[in-house]
């Protein structure tokens, strides 16, 4: 890259995150950053790619699809029940003003949650694209995993599934200005849900990247059981409805990722507050998961985003 790389990577990552943690002790300028555990606490890490024509559509604005990008990187932290820490933020980008763009967008989401950008890279590339690595702590041994439901947990839902989908679908459809268009904008991982969820001793959840079926049935694989779920118990289900109809709505709710929901099994011993997690269900010990709409089996021909698929 010509001179204006270190220029860029200064205005556009330097300092823009959220504020420094005592976990980082060396941040963005070295070859690599330095960072120091508290003790009792286990590092989590995830990371993730999002490129420009598979994960956002081409017209779609830069700066909003790095903040959604970010947003469902730090998804994957809520959903191990991880404190987040800080972001690597490696940047892909046809020019300079695509690098301040995604800058722009990534680093206001990490300011939105506090998380500092801890470092990362910045090339030319001929597709934007974004690879955001994230860390975040857990007390030892207390990390939500996809292995730990149980037959007879009560399966509940933290937050939407379906608007995003239909935004998306909208979106590519020409209808920029459609009625899902909007919750395009609002991606919001669900990290202060995921650390409450395993203060409360949740040891299962998944968040949904990829649609209710394909991620319900990621614990059912990780854990040796299956699900029964109930569709018109997912939040916002009458409003999907209304707006798109049964036929869309099951699908969208069904198939469709993004809206980055919480999904977690628990004891039903554990009860949760009204308005905070939703029960959509139980674990079983038949494999697979199961549908029902208002108590009847249903069937979906759609099973979530596949890349190759
Ligand atoms: P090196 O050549 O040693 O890999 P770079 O020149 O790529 O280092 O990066 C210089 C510094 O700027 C590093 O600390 C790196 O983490 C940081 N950096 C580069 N690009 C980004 C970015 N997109 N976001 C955050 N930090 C970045
Ligand atoms: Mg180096």
């Amino acid at each position: 890259m010509g001179a204006g790389e270190f220029e860029l990577i200064n205005s556009c990552f330097r300092g823009m995150g959220g504020s420094r943690k005592s976990f980082t002790r060396l941040g963005i300028g070295d070859d690599a950053s330095i960072h120091e555990l508290s003790a009792g606490m286990e590092l989590v890490v995830s990371t993730d790619t999002s490129v420009e024509g598979v994960h956002w559509p081409t017209d779609f604005d830069l700066s909003k699809a790095a903040d959604r990008a970010v947003c469902a990187a730090l998804s994957d932290l809520a959903a191990m029940g991880a404190e987040a820490l800080a972001v690597w933020l490696n940047v892909m980008a046809r020019d300079a003003s695509a690098v301040e763009k995604i800058g722009e967008g990534a680093t206001a989401a990490l300011r939105r949650y506090d998380i500092e950008l801890a470092g990362g890279d910045t090339t030319r590339s001929v597709v934007n694209a974004l690879s955001i690595t994230v860390a975040g702590q857990v007390p030892e041994g207390k990390a939500m995993r996809r292995d730990r439901a149980d037959v007879g947990d009560a399966v509940w839902l933290v937050g939407k599934l379906g608007f995003s989908a239909l935004g998306i679908e909208q979106w590519m459809g020409g209808k920029t200005k459609g009625y899902f268009v909007q919750y395009l904008d609002e991606i919001r991982p669900k990290l202060e849900a995921g650390v409450r969820l395993r203060d409360l001793g949740v040891k299962c959840c998944i968040d949904i990247s990829d649609g209710l079926v394909q991620d319900a049935g990621h614990i059912c694989d990780a854990s040796g059981l299956g699900m029964d779920l109930e569709v018109a118990d997912v939040p916002g289900w009458e409003l999907l409805c209304k707006k798109a109809g049964e036929k869309r709505a099951l699908r969208a709710v069904t198939g469709g990722g993004e809206d980055y929901a919480l999904l977690f099994t628990a004891p039903a011993s554990l009860r949760f507050l009204e308005g905070f997690a939703v029960k959509i269900g139980r674990c079983s010990e038949m494999p697979g998961v199961r549908l029902y709409l208002h108590g009847e089996a249903v069937e979906v021909d759609s099973k979530g985003y596949d890349h190759f698929g």
